[in-house]
């Protein structure tokens, strides 16, 4: 399997667009890696993850052509994770209406929403729940629980084509208990896990810092479910992090982390 990251920034995105941030000024004076678009990542080329604001730069940056695509699983409803007026452009008369079909997997919000903005949402759409696989082509895709929300269940999920499995963990927090007893048993070949908060370490839970991903991996490490063949990479960074691309490789590379960035492909 791969992942191509396509967005590795948090939800206003780095430079954050009204920011006078330490770590917004940094990014647009040097670019590069530095500069990090909303999340998202696509899977083995057709499996998209989430459909933020900034999908049309990432699809045209990375050379991508989003008729390939044969899903889009989202996380959550959160502006940065569902571009809800964007989804028009898969449909007629903004295409030329022979439009190869995506089957939407969301969550019941996602759901309401997607359905009171198109009635008549022509493509698949398969409601998500807490730890109940479901089928996709040849994939298993199962919806862990996050800790991000209060009032909506923000999934985590688990791909896996038979052979290798992906565990895609943005907008997180610490998992709960139910999550970890779920993963107890399985094993990722590719952990793709938040660090919003950097070094700023905030008693918020709803995000990690960089101590919460630390622990994090550590325990997966003691569960078994990440040994040291596993790929491991970070996602969904905020300028609010206090934390530029380089001084996140110094603290955690030596871990066994690749911090990522917009446009990193690895194959798993
Ligand atoms: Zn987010």
């Amino acid at each position: 399997m791969d992942i191509h990251l396509l967005g590795t920034g948090g939800a206003d995105g780095i430079p954050a667009l009204f920011s006078g941030s330490r770590v917004s000024v940094h990014a647009r004076n040097a670019g590069g890696k530095d500069v990090r678009s909303r999340a998202s990542a696509l899977v083995d080329g057709h499996i998209k993850l989430d459909f933020g604001p900034d999908t049309w730069h990432q699809v045209t940056r990375e050379g991508l052509d989003p008729r390939e695509w044969t899903s889009v699983l989202f996380t959550h409803s959160d502006p940065d994770h569902l571009a809800l007026e964007e989804l028009q452009y898969a449909l007629f008369p903004f295409n030329e209406s022979e439009f190869s079909e995506f089957t939407i997997f969301g969550n019941e919000v996602i759901e309401r929403k997607v359905f009171e903005r198109y009635p008549n949402w022509p493509f698949e759409f398969v409601r998500t729940k807490m730890f109940c696989p479901l089928k996709h082509a040849e994939y298993t895709i199962t919806p862990l629980m996050a800790r991000h929300m209060q009032y909506e269940e923000a999934h985590n999920y688990l791909v896996s084509d038979g052979e290798k499995t992906l565990l895609y963990g943005t907008d997180t927090g610490v998992w709960q208990d139910p999550t970890w007893e779920y993963l107890a048993g399985h094993r990722v070949d590719c952990l793709v896990l938040e660090c919003s908060e950097g070094f700023v370490l905030t008693p918020y839970n709803g995000h990690l810092d960089i101590d919460e991903f630390r622990y994090m991996v550590n325990r997966l490490r003691k569960l078994g479910v990440i040994d040291d063949t596993t790929t491991i990479l970070t996602t969904h960074h905020s300028h609010n992090g206090d934390a530029t691309h380089d001084e996140l490789c110094r603290e955690l590379e030596p871990h066994g982390v690749t911090i990522g960035y917009d446009g990193l492909k690895v194959e798993f």
